[in-house]
C-alpha cells in the first residue's frame, strides 16, 4: 500500500473510491439485513446487491447504455424487410395506405432519426467520456477520520483532460455554421411536408410528426443553454 496521507489532518486512515465502493457493496438474494464489511448494517433488497450509503457515494460512473440503440437498430430490419418486398412488387409504399404497409417508412424515419440523434452522444461516453471519469474515479480517495476527498498524488485538483468532451449536436452545429443552416432549413420543409400532408388526409400520424420534429428543432435552436 503507498502510505497515502489526508492532507488536511495527516490521518493515513484512508481510502481510495474503489475499495469504499467495493468493500460495501455485496452481492446476494433474497431480502432481509445484513453486516456489511466495514461493520455497517445494510438493507439487502431482492434485486441481490446491498449497498452502504457511503460506498453508493463512491460508486463508478456509469456507463451510458446502448441497450436502445440497439433494439431501434434490430426493429429497422423487419421493417427494411417489408419494404424491400413491398419494393420487389414493383409498388411504392407510399401509395398504400397507412393501415396496410403506409406507416412503414414513416417508423423508419423516426428510428433512423433517434439512431443518428442519439448514437453519436452515446458512442462518445462509452468510449472516451466514460474512461475519464473512470481516471478521476480511480484517483478518488476519502479520509475516513476528517471526510475530506482528495486525490491519490494528494491534491484536491483534478487534471481532467480538457479535450476530453460530451458529443453534442449543439456544438457540431456552432463550429461547423454550414452544417446548422442546411438542418435549419431540412427541418422547416419536413415541418412543410408535414403540416401540408397533414391538411390533405386529416390523420393524427403527421400531427405526431409535427409535434416530434417541432420539439426537436425546439430543443435544437430556440431552448437556451444546455
Ligand atoms: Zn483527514
Amino acid at each position: 500500500m503507498t502510505p497515502l496521507t489526508c492532507p488536511s489532518c495527516q490521518s493515513r486512515n484512508v481510502r481510495g473510491f474503489r475499495e469504499i465502493w467495493s468493500g460495501g457493496t455485496s452481492f446476494s438474494s433474497g431480502s432481509g439485513y445484513g453486516i456489511g464489511s466495514n461493520g455497517q448494517t445494510v438493507a439487502v433488497t431482492t434485486s441481490g446487491q446491498s449497498q452502504t450509503v457511503e460506498a453508493a457515494r463512491c460508486a463508478p460512473p456509469t456507463k451510458w447504455s446502448r441497450a436502445k440503440l440497439i433494439m431501434a437498430a434490430l426493429l429497422l430490419v423487419p421493417l427494411l424487410g417489408m419494404w424491400a418486398f413491398v419494393m420487389s412488387r414493383g409498388m411504392s409504399i407510399f401509395s398504400l395506405p397507412l393501415n396496410d404497409l403506409g406507416w412503414v417508412p414513416y417508423v423508419v424515419l423516426v428510428l433512423v432519426g433517434y439512431l443518428v440523434w442519439q448514437g453519436p452522444p452515446v458512442y462518445v461516453q462509452r468510449t472516451v467520456v466514460h474512461p475519464e471519469l473512470m481516471r478521476h474515479w480511480n484517483a478518488q480517495v476519502k479520509c475516513l477520520d476528517c471526510s475530506r476527498e482528495f486525490y491519490r498524488d494528494g491534491t484536491m485538483d483534478f487534471a481532467f483532460n480538457p479535450k476530453v468532451q460530451d458529443f453534442s449536436w449543439r456544438r457540431v452545429m456552432e463550429r461547423v455554421p454550414a452544417f446548422r443552416i442546411v438542418l435549419k432549413l431540412a427541418m422547416w420543409a419536413l415541418m412543410a411536408i408535414l403540416a401540408l400532408c397533414l391538411l390533405l388526409s386529416h390523420s393524427l400520424l403527421f400531427l405526431g410528426g409535427l409535434a416530434l420534429v417541432g420539439a426537436g428543432y425546439y430543443g435544437l435552436f430556440m431552448r437556451k443553454g444546455a
